[in-house]
């Protein structure tokens, strides 16, 4: 039994490791054709759209108002955590912190060996902050069974018409909090598109006209874009506390969906539909897998990906694209969910081990 006395619990967390947000963390939706030909007018693209697009241009100079906000989610979490930490602490670990308790945190926070130091006061400082981490994910679930996860900007287009009742059913209220989703924000009039790290937020009618005379640069094109996988970290990049955070759900212009599978049978309109609320879908099924898929449920699910192979033409491209055609456990799992919710009678039919394995694990989830 380690006892509670041996870990510094009254040190306030590391704000600096806390301010060091990095730019790179977002998790996208989105297409990441890369194909030679593609390849090869990606640094034309580039030139061009530094050329003409500069101020649509984040976070250099300026910092984007998305990671602006999920940023002052984490401050005002931070605030409110440190507050409450050594009270929290008194009431979870009166007893201390068995070694069995710090062996199931490390399991569900995912943590890998090499993130374990060897040397004593590391470790232990290590561990106060795995033990904070794991509270802290607590106190904001509690925040947000409290407060609704707000749908905006959904309002004037038909495809999503009741989308906040939709994801409800499709993830129950519960599970919904469980994600930690502050908004899910829709603007249709913005596109985002990533070159090589560079991000745009262009108007809609910007990025036509560049898409007039540029066509591939739909390839860079993203539908989604979630901050959870900041509230993932175990390595002071981000943040050591668990905070809110929003989705951003881009333009949905020019979409092709002849080549996505699950949407075939689908009568015309209705595959628009379905691939819209799938994004959302997709997106939440990232936090998923970033808070609730501990160690031995990750493990067992890489194994039935590795056994099946993409889910998705999406994740086959992003793979391509992204990891080097290696397997995205990530960005299948977040697939797995989209399909899941908007195409489970697909799923089922087409890789039925992944199916039960989500109604397994995750029963709450159910089809639109
Ligand atoms: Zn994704």
């Amino acid at each position: 039994m380690n006892e509670l006395t041996e870990f510094d619990f009254s040190k306030e967390i590391d704000q600096k490791a806390f301010l060091g947000i990095k730019e790179e963390f977002p998790v996208k939706a989105g297409d990441m054709v890369k194909s030679a030909e593609a390849q090869a007018w990606k640094e034309h693209l580039l030139k061009y759209a530094l050329e003409n697009y500069q101020e649509y241009l984040y976070p250099d100079p300026k910092i984007s108002p998305k990671t602006q906000e999920s940023r002052d989610n984490f401050v005002f979490a931070m605030k409110n955590f440190t507050e409450k930490q050594n009270q929290l602490i008194s009431d979870h670990y009166e007893h201390g912190v068995s070694s069995e308790m710090i062996d199931e945190i490390m399991e569900k926070l995912n943590v890998r060996d090499d993130q374990v130091p060897t040397d004593e006061e590391e470790l232990n400082k290590f561990i106060t902050r795995i033990v904070l981490k794991d509270l802290s994910y607590q106190v904001a679930f509690n925040e947000r069974e409290h407060k609704k996860t707000a749908f905006e900007g959904f309002e004037d287009d038909k495809d999503f018409r009741d989308v906040e009742g939709i994801i409800k059913k499709a993830f129950s209220g519960k599970l919904l909090s469980r994600c930690l989703t502050s908004r899910v924000s829709y603007n249709p009039n913005e596109v985002n598109v990533e070159i090589s790290g560079n991000d745009f937020y262009l108007p809609l009618e910007k990025y036509k006209d560049w898409k007039a005379k540029m066509p591939s640069v739909a390839d860079y094109k993203y539908r989604g874009e979630s901050f959870s996988s900041w509230n993932a970290d175990l390595d002071h990049r981000v943040s050591d506390i668990y905070a809110s955070y929003p989705i951003y759900i881009y333009s949905f212009e020019g979409e092709d969906l002849a080549h996505y599978e699950y949407l075939k049978g689908l009568p015309g309109k209705e595959k628009m539909r379905i691939y819209k609320i799938g994004t959302v879908c997709h997106e939440l099924g990232h936090s998923i897998y970033d808070y609730l898929m501990g160690r031995e449920k990750r493990s067992k699910w890489e194994e039935l990906i590795n056994m099946v192979g993409y889910l998705t033409h999406y994740s086959k491209n992003y793979a391509s694209g992204v990891c080097s055609e290696k397997l995205n456990y990530k960005e299948e799992f977040a697939e797995a969910v989209r399909l899941k919710t908007t195409r489970p009678d697909y799923l089922k039919k087409s890789f039925p081990d992944i199916f039960e394995y989500l109604d397994s694990e995750f029963p709450e989830l159910k089809a639109i």
